[in-house]
């Protein structure tokens, strides 16, 4: 492990070589393609430069993207025959994310790796080349609770960064990197984590969730409230539901492809199932099953929440719906306390 410190022009060369070698992608920002007339929109996307790294805004979309793509082809089908497609671009990948975020990788190396004993071949081949670089985040974001998740802090990151008005700081702990960074002058930089949130949630530390909250009147409010637009699954770290897709191909009933496509609890049709059958035809339902989820039965199988706090749910929800007030409720709820 060594430290290095840089002019930003400086940094700016070690970004650029870096960029030779490495698939670079980070916070970015998009003009003009926010969900308001005349807004920005700070996604994760392929960075060109120093410039081009958004870091005085929270990103609104997760970099779940680089390993679960939104619509991905798995393989092509021709008669009896498969192929599946390359990936676009075979580089390693190096992502410039937040400990949230490397905390949110944890969850989904969980679900896509280590559910139930069989490996998913398309996540793994994108997650194998990945490499994170953590922005050091002393300061929360509006929204954000990770304190609260045990998700501020993380040691999971190649090369850490602190990034000033005049200088960045950097700890490099994968070696394959310290040649990039080698010329910067000897620091002693140590990464530090945001302490404190101005959101604070109460988990439910509860080893089984009593069959009464599964019918509480909490639930009814997002019945109406709620109109099911699936923003908070999509901009969700750790949401990883998805639907496969057989597309035929016009000319012939043998040719095509699957596909898998983001899908999300509270999406219609998302439980249909064969038979005209449909379970949680109530919105309030879908809340209730995504927040069980989040803070109950992923512990239940992996022993940790699966919600980190990023607090991007409360970010992009059209109809202002708290998720972490909603934890809050089902925290209330169980001590007996009334419900608001
Ligand atoms: S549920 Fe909300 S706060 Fe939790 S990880 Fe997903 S988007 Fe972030
Ligand atoms: S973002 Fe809000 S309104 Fe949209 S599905 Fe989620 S909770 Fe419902």
């Amino acid at each position: 492990m060594a430290s290095f410190s840089f002019s930003r022009e400086g940094f700016s060369s070690v970004l650029e070589a870096l960029g030779g070698r490495y698939a670079l992608w980070g916070p970015k920002r998009l003009k003009g393609k926010g969900r308001f007339f005349g807004t920005d929109l700070v996604t994760c996307a392929p960075l060109e430069s120093f410039d081009s790294l958004e870091l005085g805004e929270k990103s609104s979309v997760s970099p779940k993207d680089i390993v679960f793509p939104p619509d991905e082809t798995l393989f092509y089908f021709t008669g009896d025959r498969f192929s599946e497609p390359p990936l676009e671009d075979e580089r390693e990948t190096i992502v410039f994310l937040r400990p949230c975020d490397i905390n949110g990788f944890r969850r989904l190396d969980a679900m896509f790796l280590e559910n139930g004993g069989t490996a998913d071949p398309y996540y793994r081949r994108r997650r194998e080349k990945l490499h994170f670089f953590m922005i050091e985040c002393r300061e929360s974001f509006e929204n954000c609770f990770c304190v609260s998740m045990g998700s501020n802090v993380t040691d999971n990151y190649a090369a850490a960064f602190r990034f000033g008005e005049d200088s960045v700081e950097v700890e490099v702990k994968d070696p394959k990197f310290t040649e990039f960074f080698a010329p910067g002058n000897p620091s002693s930089f140590a990464p530090e984590f945001v302490k404190e949130n101005m959101k604070r949630v109460t988990v439910p530390a509860v080893e089984e969730m009593p069959p009464e909250l599964f019918v509480s009147p909490l639930w009814d409010e997002y019945d109406s409230r709620c109109i099911a637009c699936g923003r908070c699954n999509t901009s969700c770290v750790t949401c990883t539901c998805f639907s496969s897709l057989d597309l035929f191909y016009s000319d012939s009933r043998s040719c095509g492809e699957r596909r898998r496509v983001w899908d999300g609890c509270h999406l219609d049709g998302f439980t249909d199932m064969a038979g005209g059958h449909s379970f949680r035809k109530k919105k309030g339902e879908r809340m209730r099953f995504k927040t069980f989820h989040k803070i109950y039965d992923f512990r239940k199988r992996f022993g940790y929440d699966m919600c980190v706090g990023c607090g991007r749910c409360d970010d992009v929800c059209p109809e202002y719906i708290s998720f972490s007030e909603c934890i809050n409720r089902v925290s209330e709820a169980l001590k007996g306390g009334e419900v608001q």
